[in-house]
């Protein structure tokens, strides 16, 4: 399978082409804007290889990266993490969980409301950032699997 590296280069290097497509096809600037954040973000952080405890992208959470040991304990090497549509799901509710929890101690003990309204304009420019980063994975994955051993490495 290409290595993390691969991967994250793959990844960042597409994203001015996914741009320029966005633009050609009169993509509001702030989408973009969205769109980029989002998938650079899901690129670096949120990647399906987070499915192993020791992988390029846990370590990029530096020394927040036990928060995603129980999602590696969960989820099998390119199992439902690398689902073409539940993969991001699994990832993006496991966050809200972790926040959720990070949030709940302030919430009991100051009441400090919980966040509940999310600005819905960024969602399906956000949305569709989380899910390109991760399809061109399970797609490079994919390609990969159909090359003679060590091509990609
Ligand atoms: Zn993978």
């Amino acid at each position: 399978m290409p290595s993390g590296k691969v991967h994250l280069g793959f990844e960042l290097l597409t994203l001015p082409g996914w741009v320029a497509g966005g633009v050609a096809l009169g993509v509001p600037e702030g989408a973009l804007v969205t769109f980029s954040l989002a998938y650079a973000a899901a690129s670096l952080l949120l990647s399906p290889d987070l499915d192993l405890a020791r992988s390029g992208p846990a370590r990029r959470w530096g020394a927040l990266r036990w928060l995603w040991l129980p999602y590696a304990w969960l989820f099998r090497h390119r199992g439902l993490s690398h689902s073409p549509l539940w993969g991001p799901l699994t990832r993006l509710l496991y966050l809200a969980a972790l926040a959720l929890l990070l949030f709940l101690p302030f919430h009991l003990a100051l009441k400090v409301p919980f966040p509940h309204r999310f600005p819905s304009r960024l969602l399906a420019p956000g949305l569709a950032g989380v899910y390109l980063a991760h399809l061109l994975h399970v797609g490079l994955d994919w390609v990969a699997g159909l090359l003679p051993r060590r091509r990609l490495k």
